[in-house]
């Protein structure tokens, strides 16, 4: 090698190491992972970073044995690269503005290759196409022309050339990046493929931590009987709900359950048949509730739901229809509860009027004869 190879050659491993560096950096100042999905497709995509046209990030689901796409970051079509392109050109934007929060929600919201992309769930198996693969082998793929099978569950994406390289912690594979040029279709280079290799173990570690992180947050805030949210970070959720509702001028409900008789079954059938009770009952709640309600164990033998968005009519006809499950369930016998209903902001605007009015709408449910809903 020449002395002016030499120079180029390190003055480029210079660069590489600098931007490996920053990327470390911005993704050390969040431990929320979808933060951190963000961060690693930006640093993929940006002109910054390593400068792919599109980049598509699939987690290890271990439960279901599949891959699950998460996250897609890259221009929805050509128009759409020209206006992103030419704005991050023009206001010069460094890899620290383009990962702001606001900046994230914004394109997230609007893209139609992340929606797509989170649609995608694929199997862990060798005929399932490279994805599978890349995960199954722990090796990174250049693929040049796709075969049919390879793409299979990729339809959607109209893949021409792409790399595919395997996300690992601690030697553990623990997703896929995929990544391709689609709108400038620049051949992808073998230092593209290596930054890309190197850069996803550097990737794989932050998530790693990050979900660990979450699990810890989880496990802290959860009753161990049932596994629902403890009385402490209920009252912080509320709180939370509360600043929310009151900036969006939305409304909620909260419900107030409390076990009818529960001194007594625990009298006839013992504590232990008592415990299992208080955990059917989560797993009943946990089952008829929405996706975006929020149920925790209050104490002992009591539950609180949140109902974002619910009105007081609405919330009514939900809780009546857990109140029936419960009377129904063949998994418990002669169990039913009563339940007290208070909403935010006609019956309360502050937390502990909110929860006090539910407690006296649940205590007159018990004085009118048990197994009912009051508001
Ligand atoms: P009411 O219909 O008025 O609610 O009557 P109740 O007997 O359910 O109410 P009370 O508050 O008098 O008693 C609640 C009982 O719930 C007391 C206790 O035996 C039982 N309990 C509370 N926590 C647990 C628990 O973690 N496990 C079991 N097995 N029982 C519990
Ligand atoms: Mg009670
Ligand atoms: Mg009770």
């Amino acid at each position: 090698m020449g002395r002016d190879d030499l120079k180029k050659a390190c003055e480029k491993a210079q660069r590489e190491l600098g931007m490996l560096y920053e990327i470390g950096n911005a993704m050390r100042t969040t431990l929320n992972l979808e933060q951190i999905l963000y961060i690693i497709l930006t640093a993929v995509t940006s002109h910054v970073g390593l400068s792919f046209n599109r980049a598509i990030l699939f987690l290890l689901n271990e439960k279901e044995n599949n891959l699950e796409g998460k996250m897609g970051i890259g221009p929805d079509s050509e128009e759409d690269a020209d206006l992103v392109w030419s704005h991050i050109e023009k206001h010069k934007l460094g890899l620290d503005q383009l990962i702001e929060p606001q900046s994230q929600l914004e394109h997230l919201k609007k893209s139609r290759l992340n929606k797509t992309v989170k649609s995608i769930k694929i199997p862990i198996e060798k005929d399932s196409g490279i994805i599978a693969l890349t995960a199954i082998k722990g090796t990174a793929f250049t693929i040049r022309t796709p075969k049919k099978d390879e793409v299979k569950f990729l339809d959607s994406l109209n893949l021409e050339e792409f790399v595919t390289v395997p996300l690992k912690a601690r030697d553990k594979v623990i997703g896929v990046i995929l990544a391709d040029n689609f709108i400038t279709k620049k051949p992808i280079t073998e230092d593209g493929l290596r930054m890309l290799t190197m850069f996803a173990n550097q990737a794989g570690l932050a998530i790693e931590n990050s979900s660990l992180y979450e699990q810890t947050v989880v496990l802290s805030n959860s009753d161990s009987l049932t596994g629902l949210w403890h009385h402490g970070y209920f009252q912080y959720l509320l709180g939370e709900k509360i600043k929310e509702s009151g900036r969006k001028k939305e409304c909620f409900t909260i419900l107030m359950v409390d076990i009818d008789d529960f001194k007594k079954f625990n009298d006839a059938n013992g504590h232990q048949a008592g415990d299992d009770t208080l955990r059917t009952i989560s797993n009943i709640f946990r089952q008829a509730s929405r996706k975006i309600d929020t149920i925790a164990r209050y104490g002992g033998e009591e539950f609180v739901v949140i109902l974002p968005g619910t009105k007081k009519q609405e919330a009514l006809v939900l809780a009546e229809r857990l109140r029936k499950t419960v009377e129904s369930s063949k998994d418990l016998k002669n169990i039913t509860v009563s339940i007290g209903m208070a909403s935010f902001p006609e019956d309360a605007e502050e937390k502990e009027p909110l929860i006090s009015k539910a407690d006296t709408a649940l205590y007159e449910a018990k004085r009118t004869g048990k197994n009912k809903v009051c508001a």
